[in-house]
């Protein structure tokens, strides 16, 4: 079916949303409503579906769709390794005795802001260094031999494997995921996900020992790890991530970059509006690769040095692939807009597009107000062109597409939109 050697790694790069957002389309239901989005789970009797224009999920009774759309995702259902194990190890998961919030799964930014009485950060400097202090406090909440279930904690996520992990590992986890909340904190881009109070609102990250039983619970075979929206999830093999075994337990590598942790992490710390049409591909995958291309060592992330990491990975090196220093882009509107399938569909070439692009905003834009303007208008529930207009602030895309250009020109990359 795959192969976890051919491949696999060569699936970095393109780490997805989701495990099945690859399916996006219009639904239908009998009674005529309509559903423009992508499944995200499916039950025996239900299907859950991300509208990106509602900026939520709708869960829709598999009998009340329309027979082709029913169909479809049935079919959807049976192209799984084993639906019922899935649906199962859900539920078990579900029913686990964690404390991980409920709060904060999928909530609204709005709602997080009420709840927690967090403010916005658009105003505040660009960070250059983010740390944490080293002594990270994880504990080992359950270690279940019998069930393979070893919970451990750290202030702000809940990780659960199927296999012990060493002290050492689970501390380095700990540690990585705790700056990566720190870094998203201080980006200024507002994500309150990374601002709910430490301890409020765990977020969840499931390890795996195998690429089957990663697949098995919803992981995407060629994708290193996946964020599902819908459960505030993170699914990662071990294999993705740097960690050796020996004598039966998972030790560090601290050879091998977890930017795969790093990249999901900043899925699920960003506000679900960000994913909307608009935002959705070139942005939340931008943002994602922006931050797991920064320098990170034990706690810290170096800011300062991410330009030249982002021009190695869009450029490519012998190792990573990449477009070279003369690209050919596509219409940069029609790039922005394109759905999610079709921005994953050609994953090693628009992921880095996007992050180029975010890239721009962030640090080569005259106005770094014109991105607020357009994250708050995504908040506000303006998407796709709606949203775009406070990004062109006033330009066509094609004076944008010159500026993207003449900016990442400077700095030895051309990009010459079609
Ligand atoms: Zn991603």
């Amino acid at each position: 079916m795959f192969s976890v050697k051919g491949g696999y790694r060569a699936g970095i790069a393109m780490v997805v949303l989701s495990a099945t957002t690859l399916s996006a389309r219009v639904f239908t239901d009998k009674a005529g409503n309509s559903y423009d989005g992508s499944v995200v789970n499916i039950t025996d009797s239900v299907v859950t579906i991300m509208v990106p224009a509602r900026g939520k999920f709708v869960k829709v009774p598999l009998a009340s769709l329309s027979a082709q759309d029913r169909a479809y995702v049935e079919s959807l259902g049976k192209r799984r390794a084993n639906p019922r194990v899935a649906a199962k190890a859900a539920a078990k998961e579900a029913a686990g005795k964690t404390v991980a919030s409920r709060s904060s799964r999928g909530a609204s930014s709005s709602k997080l802001k009420a709840e927690y009485n967090l403010v916005d950060n658009f105003l505040t400097p660009w960070p250059r260094f983010i740390s944490v202090p080293k002594a990270v406090h994880v504990r080992v909440v359950s270690q279940d031999k019998g069930k393979k279930r070893y919970v451990y904690h750290s202030p702000s996520f809940e990780f659960i494997s199927d296999v012990a992990l060493s002290t050492t590992i689970i501390s380095e986890f700990g540690l990585m995921f705790e700056a990566t909340r720190e870094y998203c904190r201080k980006l200024p881009l507002s994500n309150m996900k990374a601002h709910v109070p430490k301890h409020q609102g765990r977020n969840r990250i499931l390890l795996f020992e195998s690429v089957q039983s990663y697949v098995r619970n919803g992981g995407h075979p060629n994708a290193a790890g996946v964020y599902v929206p819908s459960r505030n999830l993170i699914l990662i093999p071990l294999q993705s991530l740097g960690v050796k075994k020996k004598g039966g337990v998972y030790n560090y590598d601290y050879q091998v970059s977890n930017s795969v942790l790093v990249h999901e992490i900043v899925h699920q710390l960003t506000d679900p509006e960000y994913f909307a049409h608009g935002g959705r591909g070139w942005f939340s995958e931008g943002l994602a690769q922006y931050c797991a291309e920064t320098r990170y060592s034990r706690g810290g992330f170096s800011v300062s040095g991410v330009r030249e990491r982002i021009k190695d990975y869009v450029v490519g090196t012998a190792t990573r692939g990449g477009l070279g220093a003369k690209i050919n882009a596509p219409d940069l509107e029609a790039f922005m807009l394109q759905s999610y399938q079709s921005f994953t569909g050609n994953a090693g070439v628009n992921y880095r597009l996007g992050t180029m692009i975010t890239y721009y905003f962030f640090h080569m834009e005259r106005d770094r107000r014109n991105l607020a303007r357009f994250l708050q208008a995504l908040k506000r529930g303006e998407t796709g062109s709606q949203a775009l207009k406070y990004l062109l602030n006033g330009r066509s895309f094609k004076q944008l597409e010159r500026d993207i250009h003449n900016a990442w020109r400077s700095s030895g990359v051309v990009v010459n939109f079609q």
